[in-house]
């Protein structure tokens, strides 16, 4: 498998995706999503000019990226998974983008530890459009009034918002909702679309699309 041949027909599609929905092809990036890949993998697909990562666990981020980050100027790593409160303080010093702020009680202790280390990762409020039991994210119904909170009271900058959608449905919907509470709410960075629907998620907009085994290959199953 090669993971630069894999990274450009991405790029390509990325590209493509953009240009059928009459939007700029740099109006989308591209977020190589690294989680269980080991850092040889993740090394060549930096030396093929990727610079923007995502990973879903603080743990597994922290012992893969400050060495790659030392190595490389200009990285940029996302949290795309839940974050459990007593990893607030790990996350707001290794990551540059938070994707999963979720409820009030992870948003203060995000507040209170940028205070702290002087550290302001961007932050995006994942939305759980499919208001599926078992998965993170604020509910669709109460997504105005956290962002609210989020702003005003803890005087944090939410920039953008995260879905994922529910594996057996169209995901068009899912992306329409949050595009629209996007819109409703001044936001502008709409981080949706993965491996097998990115370019849906760019004809619906999105301004971020997460990719993982469509650079990286499979993952183990888990
Ligand atoms: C794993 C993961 C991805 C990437 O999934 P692929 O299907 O491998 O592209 C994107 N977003 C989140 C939140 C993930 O956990």
């Amino acid at each position: 498998m090669d993971v630069r041949e894999n990274l450009e027909q991405v790029r390509a599609a990325i590209a493509a995706a953009a240009v059928a929905a009459d939007r700029k092809p740099d109006s989308v990036r591209l977020v190589a999503v690294s989680k269980t890949k080991p850092v040889e993998d993740i090394r060549l697909v930096i030396d093929a000019g990727q610079r923007v990562f995502g990973e879903n666990r603080v743990q597994e981020a922290q012992s893969k990226w400050p060495g790659l980050k030392a190595e490389t100027p200009g990285l940029e790593l996302h949290l795309i998974g839940p974050l459990q409160s007593n990893k607030t303080a790990d996350a707001v010093a290794l990551f540059d983008v938070i994707q999963t702020v979720d409820r009030e009680k992870i948003a203060r202790e995000i507040a209170r530890e940028i205070e702290k280390q002087g550290r302001s990762p961007r932050l995006y409020v994942q939305v759980n459009t499919g208001s599926e039991a078992q998965k993170a994210g604020i509910e669709p119904d109460q997504a105005d009034a956290f962002l609210a909170l989020c702003r005003t009271e803890l005087g944090l900058a939410i920039t953008g918002l995260m879905c994922i959608p529910p594996v057996d449905e169209n995901p068009g919907p899912h992306f329409a909702l949050l595009s629209k509470i996007a819109r409703e709410n001044g936001i502008e960075t709409l981080s949706m679309g993965m491996s097998d629907d990115f370019e849906t998620a760019i004809g619906f907009g999105a301004t971020e699309v997460r990719v993982g085994s469509a650079i990286f290959g499979a993952r183990p199953s888990m």
